[in-house]
């Protein structure tokens, strides 16, 4: 789809106020240096022409972070040479449309690509930027000397993306050092569209930047939700009695399950899927079977504690599954009242309840009815905090 874009991700820079002993786009964040999650974003956007623009000095840290398809480019004396010497390779094989972006601003997102990428179908110049809010001053010996209004005024950002053969031209004529890109395609009289910026797509420069930046790549590295899976297995014998307790129903039967509690084995099994996806261990430890105060205990104590358990950590169940093993009760007819049991004791909506059952062919202790197994599984999740 972008086949005919290309991109300069600018990384000549020698700024070393972010401290560390680094260019800052070489130094590490969330476990990569700054260049290698530009690169990424810009992979992830479906650009595969891209151009690295870096110091001389920096080759071979550039070697570690590129694959095959980005060309590495040494840069000039200034960010404009740089950028120029960039646009000179590619105009061996001209690309319709270029992005220029300061690889010192790892957090750009695919949204701010496409963006700017829709804009130059009807333009020949767009970038993003944010309106300025802050009141401003001008300063004059720690002092203000006079408001200035910000009416109209906006933040630059990149990438700042233009007609290839326009901004080429451009910097072939341009004299001097400029700021960035869009100064230097105004100068020869480009229209450059603005198009939504993005707070988060902060230019690295002092040591808190790098901070502020390291959590929010955390936060999209894990993503936003906290996902977790746990599984239960259980078996309870039968022996005299009538009637059994499976996933909270009593279901008619000629005989009872035997068990410490009401030996309810579907629960019992949902239960530790439950404390198995928060690596709590299983019912025995929560309500140990040396205690007398759980004999004859009614299951639905152990499931009850394993949601509170669960929500207190965050998590809700987003669905959970159980399968009965035997070749007596018939399950199906009791299928849905125990979907609507475990709904009422879980606190959570029935659709995200399954209760099935299987036979095991006759064969084993199933088959043979000695007793009854259930498998569980249980997925929860818990919300993480937006990333605007
Ligand atoms: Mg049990």
């Amino acid at each position: 789809m972008q086949q005919d874009v290309a991109a300069i991700i600018v990384a000549a820079g020698r700024g070393m106020r972010a401290g560390a002993g680094l260019p800052k786009q070489w130094r590490e964040i969330a476990g990569a240096p700054v260049v290698a999650h530009t690169l990424r974003v810009f992979h992830g956007a479906g650009i595969k022409r891209l151009v690295l623009v870096i110091h001389p000095d920096d080759r071979a840290l550039a070697r570690q972070v590129t694959r095959n398809e980005v060309t590495i480019v040494d840069g000039g004396e200034t960010r404009t040479d740089s950028v120029r010497k960039a646009l000179e390779t590619l105009a061996e094989n001209p690309p319709k449309n270029v992005l220029i972006h300061d690889a010192a601003r790892p957090l750009v997102s695919s949204r701010l690509i496409a963006d700017v990428l829709a804009a130059l179908e009807t333009t020949p110049a767009a970038a993003p930027a944010l309106a300025v809010v802050d009141a401003l001053w001008q300063g004059r010996d720690k002092h203000v000397a006079h408001s200035v209004s910000r009416a109209g005024l906006f933040r630059a950002q990149t990438p700042q993306g233009f007609d290839f053969a326009a901004i080429l031209k451009a910097h072939r004529v341009y004299q001097g050092e400029a700021a960035d890109d869009v100064e230097i395609a105004r100068a020869l009289g480009l229209e450059v569209a603005i198009t939504e910026g993005c707070e988060d797509n902060l230019k690295l420069t002092y040591p808190a930047d790098f901070k502020r930046a390291a959590k929010i790549l955390a936060e999209r590295q894990s993503g936003t939700m906290d996902i977790r899976i746990g599984n239960g297995y259980d078996v309870h014998r039968f022996g005299p009695g009538e009637g059994c307790w499976l996933c909270g129903v009593l279901v008619p039967h000629e005989r009872a399950l035997m068990g410490h509690s009401d030996a309810d084995v579907g629960m019992h099994a949902l239960t530790d899927a439950i404390y198995g996806a928060l690596a709590e261990g299983d019912i025995g430890r929560h309500f140990p079977p040396s205690d007398p105060q759980w004999k004859g205990a009614a299951s639905h104590i152990f499931l009850r504690h394993a949601c509170e358990l669960a929500r207190a950590r965050g998590f809700h169940v987003a669905n959970c599954d159980v399968t009965l093993v035997c070749e007596r009760p018939k399950i199906g007819p009791h299928a849905a009242a125990m979907q609507a049991a475990l709904a009422d004791i879980m606190g959570c909506p029935p659709e995200r309840i399954s209760v099935k059952a299987t036979t095991s062919e006759r064969l084993g202790f199933t088959g043979r009815e000695e007793g009854i197994a259930a498998l569980a599984t249980a997925c929860l999740i818990a919300n993480g905090k937006e990333t605007s």
